[in-house]
Order: C-alpha cells, then sequence, then structure tokens
C-alpha cells in the first residue's frame, strides 16, 4: 500500500470509530490506535533499513533480503552469512512494544518525568527510564555541524551527581546537593556548549573542574568550521587554544563587568546553560554519565527541529551527527 493510501485508510477508519460509543467504541479505538502507531513505528525503522548499506557484524557490503521477522525486514550478509535488522547494533535493538514508541516520545517532547511518561503509555517505571535513555544514546548526536561565523563558547558546572550507582565512589552528601570547596573544583561536572550565530549549537561534557586547552582540542576543535572568530570569556584555556591552532579570538572580560564589546559576547550560550538548568530541575538531579543524554534531550527541544514523535524517532535511528 501506497503512504497516502495508507493515510486515507487511516483517517477513514479513525472518522468510523469515532462513530462508536461505550466500551466497544473505546477499546476499539485503542485498538487501531496502537495498529496505527506500530505501521508508523516500523516504518520508520525501515526508513533506516532501506539505507544501510553494509553488514552491522563484519562491514561487508554484499547483503540480501531475508524474510520477515516480527515486522521488521530481515537481511542477510553474503560474507559472514549472519543475519541483521534495521535495529541491529543499535541502543533500540532489543526494546519490544513498539507500538508505544511514538507515544512514549511524544511524553519525552512534553519533558515528562519517567513516572508520568510510564503512566501515560501503560508501561513499568524502569522501562520508562530505560527506554529514555536507549532513545537519547543515538538521538543525542543529532546535531548540525559545522559551527561556522562567530562561535560563542562557554562552560557551566553542576555538581557532579551518581544518581542511581550500584557503588558510589565517595561517601554520600548529606542533603543533597553542595560542593564542599568553594570554586570550580573536581567535584562539578563541566559542561562546554559552544553556539554560532545561526543557533547551530553543540555541547560536551570534558570531565570534571574548569576547562583544559587539551579538552577545548578534543572537543570543540573537531565541530569548528576553518575560519570562525571564536567568541568567549577571558578564560587561559580559551586564549591557549585559539593560539595553539590560529583560531580567530576575542574574549570578553566577565570579571571585569565587561559584558559585549561589539558582536563579541556569549550571552547566547550563557541564555542556553539557563535554559538547560531551569529545564533540568522538573527531574530531581540527573547522574553525571547522563548529562549528554539530558544535553541532547534539550538540544531536541530548544532547537525546535524535534516537534513530532516521528521526527524524535528518526534522530534516534539515523541522527544527523552520525
Ligand atoms: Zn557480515
Amino acid at each position: 500500500m501506497e503512504i497516502d493510501e495508507y493515510q486515507a485508510v487511516r483517517t477513514q477508519c479513525l472518522a468510523w470509530l469515532t462513530r462508536l460509543t461505550g466500551e466497544q467504541g473505546d477499546g476499539l479505538r485503542r485498538l487501531f490506535e496502537g495498529c496505527a502507531s506500530l505501521a508508523d513505528c516500523l516504518a520508520i525503522i525501515e526508513e533506516r533499513g532501506a539505507r544501510m548499506r553494509c553488514c552491522p557484524h563484519c562491514g561487508a557490503d554484499k547483503l540480501y533480503r531475508h524474510g520477515i521477522l516480527r515486522g521488521l525486514q530481515r537481511y542477510r550478509c553474503r560474507q559472514c552469512r549472519r543475519s541483521f535488522n534495521a535495529l541491529t547494533k543499535t541502543p533500540l535493538a532489543f526494546i519490544r512494544l513498539r507500538e508505544k514508541w511514538l507515544p512514549f516520545l511524544q511524553c519525552m517532547l512534553g519533558s515528562m518525568t519517567v513516572r508520568a511518561a510510564a503512566e501515560t503509555t501503560g508501561i513499568h517505571r524502569n522501562t520508562s527510564f530505560r527506554w529514555r535513555h536507549r532513545f537519547l544514546a543515538m538521538a543525542k548526536d543529532d546535531r548540525p555541524k559545522p559551527l561556522s561565523g562567530i562561535v560563542e563558547a562557554d562552560e557551566t558546572y553542576l555538581l557532579e551527581s551518581q544518581k542511581g550507582a550500584r557503588h558510589m565512589t565517595r561517601p554520600p552528601r548529606r542533603r543533597g546537593g553542595r560542593a564542599k570547596k568553594r570554586g570550580i573544583s573536581g567535584e562539578l561536572d563541566c559542561i562546554l556548549v559552544a553556539r554560532d550565530r545561526q543557533g547551530r549549537t553543540c555541547d560536551f561534557v570534558p570531565g570534571r573542574g574548569p576547562v583544559t586547552a587539551a579538552q577545548l582540542q578534543q572537543h570543540l576543535l573537531p565541530v569548528l568550521d576553518k575560519a570562525v572568530l571564536l567568541a568567549t570569556d577571558a578564560a587561559t584555556a580559551y586564549r591557549e587554544f585559539a593560539k595553539d591552532h590560529g583560531i580567530a579570538h576575542r574574549a570578553v572580560n566577565l570579571r571585569q563587568g565587561e559584558r559585549v564589546l561589539g558582536e563579541i559576547h556569549v550571552q547566547n550560550v550563557n541564555r542556553y546553560h539557563a535554559v538547560f538548568k531551569t529545564w533540568l530541575i522538573r527531574f530531581h538531579g540527573v547522574a553525571s554519565r547522563y548529562l549528554p543524554h539530558y544535553l541532547g534531550w534539550i538540544h531536541g527541544l530548544d532547537c525546535r527541529h524535534l516537534s513530532t514523535p516521528q521526527q524524535f524517532l528518526r534522530a534516534a535511528l539515523f541522527p544527523a551527527g552520525s
């Protein structure tokens, strides 16, 4: 069935179903929505299948179709003889209940907590938590690159968190959250954000404590266009990094109350930091190891390129940055 035909049938069925009343009507509507959601979901997964050019097991490029298993096209590799589908070796490989994926992603578009998303979609809380991170594992890399023109870069810090860890590497903090030391110590996770004036944004979690020139080289350098003008605060790491790599650089000295020098400022990045931290409050603290996932999530929401669950699923299956 062609996609237009499918959409027409779907609309017609839904129109008929809305006329039914009572318990049976409700039951049928739920069933239909589940089926429609599953069909949509499988169609998007198969888009990834259609783009696959090599075997996820051995990398060989001689593939052939090999039947259908649980609704998904199966392929087989001529070289290693192993079979696979569009999800093999992705974080979404072994998660079931595909009719609930799109409703769940709709909850993520609404920034729902684990519990609220579980209740809305009828899955277990632990499943809800696992799904959140499976979907974000690849979606977090869905970033436009490179950054060009004037690129603002600045860090912000969050108290390191071992939330959910089985074995903590330090004694727990009493009453949750305060650093023992003042200033930017090794107790703080560094979040580096770079954003150009077109709104293209990249972020990194380089480690704990103040950002270093080596970390900037590792994370920032690969996402910068050749002829950028880097705008930062007066931290020496940026100066050193820019000098080492011949990058044009202007700094504003925030400590001396200097916020804007013509077009040079880091206010867009600082606003982004604030949006991220405010949004994070609803989750009551997130584990340090998941910070990149949450940064990917807010990026999808804030930069508005994800507005439907279908787009979210595409970002999770074929992120632009991968
Ligand atoms: Zn193979």
